[in-house]
């Protein structure tokens, strides 16, 4: 793994021993989903956490002003679903009202969000990144085993009319499914104003099904996409610490991204640190240990003990993801209970 240049390194946050600084902290508010996206959950869903096992909003709020108090400067909300937490307009509200106040971000299927990107917007929320693989409607129910695309179609508009833009759209490109249709979601982007970037799948579902070969790599993408577009790259120093590789799309000023996270990771630039649902802070998606915030928390411990905890997780941050390498183990945890 190569070093990024020192410029490119955010120094703000919590410092691991690789000279990386985490200032992005991504809260999983619940591990509760209405899609069953394939490459996520089996088609039963899973055993949700029970009430008690969760950090209340109250617990939440303490833990990433904590979080804050150490160098974090982003929040993102993400799941499970995030839009499926009851009092998440009050939650965005209760981070809005920390000092300093972060950027507060948010990674939603869309599902709902056209009744909640108002409300949303005017508790505080910066930015929201729309999970959408495919506008073909098969291929919709295919990957997410529901009918909801006309839905989110509604929340992207919504988001937009809300202001939170730019408007992001993520998608994952699954072989046999959507990856023939990777430029029919480049136009259709394009030609609503949001900003698309297509990420490699992850060994991180539930059913441990994912195979190394089977995955479409961005490489693909990127062929698929030259075939109609012409992907101009732009420099590295645009990226920051954010993991997508950017080109600009006809000559710009539209742009696309793709993330490598497999065959090109960005694990030397991450600046990334989850909070679960359940209170456990994974300094990694796939770290191999997670540390318990809930437990302290509810056994009275102190601020300064929560950060002594998180700053102990954040220094057994590893080098790399290590997908790929012999020793490489996929987390018991699926994305969904990890917070995407
Ligand atoms: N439910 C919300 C959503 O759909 O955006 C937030 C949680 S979801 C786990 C967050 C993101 O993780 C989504 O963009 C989803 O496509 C992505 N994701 C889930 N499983 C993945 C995997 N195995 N590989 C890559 N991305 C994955």
């Amino acid at each position: 793994m190569t070093n990024l240049p020192i410029a490119a390194v955010p120094r703000s946050g919590m410092p691991d021993t690789f000279g990386r600084f985490a200032s992005d902290l991504r809260v999983s508010v619940t591990d509760r989903c209405n899609l069953r996206c394939t490459y996520c959950m089996p088609a039963e869903g899973l055993p949700w956490r029970s009430k008690p096992d969760l950090l209340t909003d109250e617990e939440m709020l303490r833990i990433v002003a904590v979080f804050v108090g150490l160098g974090v400067r982003q929040v993102r909300l993400t799941g499970g679903e995030p839009l499926l937490h009851r009092s998440l307009v009050e939650l965005v509200v209760g981070i809005a009202a920390i000092n300093p106040r972060p950027l507060i971000a948010m990674t939603t299927n869309g599902v709902g969000l056209d009744r909640l990107a108002e409300p949303l917007a005017r508790a505080g929320l910066d930015r929201v990144n729309v999970s959408l693989d495919t506008i073909d409607q098969q291929e919709f129910f295919t990957l997410t085993r529901r009918d909801r695309l006309a839905d989110v179609e509604k929340g992207l508009k919504a988001a937009a009319s809300a202001g939170l833009t730019p408007v992001k759209v993520n998608a994952v490109a699954m072989r046999g499914v959507n990856n023939h249709s990777a430029a029919d979601v480049l136009q259709w982007c394009l030609d609503r104003d949001y900003e698309l970037r297509f990420i490699e799948q992850m060994p991180l579902d539930a059913q441990h099904e994912w195979q190394r070969d089977v995955m479409v790599t961005a490489e693909e993408i990127r062929t698929q996409l030259s075939v109609r577009f012409t992907l101009t790259p732009l420099p590295e120093a645009a990226r920051g610490s954010a993991p997508a590789e950017l080109f600009l799309v006809d000559g710009g000023p539209a742009t696309v991204g793709i993330v490598a996270s497999v065959s090109a990771p960005f694990c030397a630039a991450c600046d990334r640190v989850r909070l679960t649902a359940d209170g456990q802070v994974r300094n990694c998606l796939f770290a191999k240990g997670e540390v318990d915030l809930r437990g302290p928390l509810r056994d009275g411990a102190t601020d300064a003990e929560l950060a002594h905890l998180i700053q102990g997780e954040m220094w057994r941050k590893a080098r790399g993801h290590g997908i790929g390498k012999p020793d490489f183990v996929q987390p018991d945890r699926p994305m969904s209970a990890i917070g995407g």
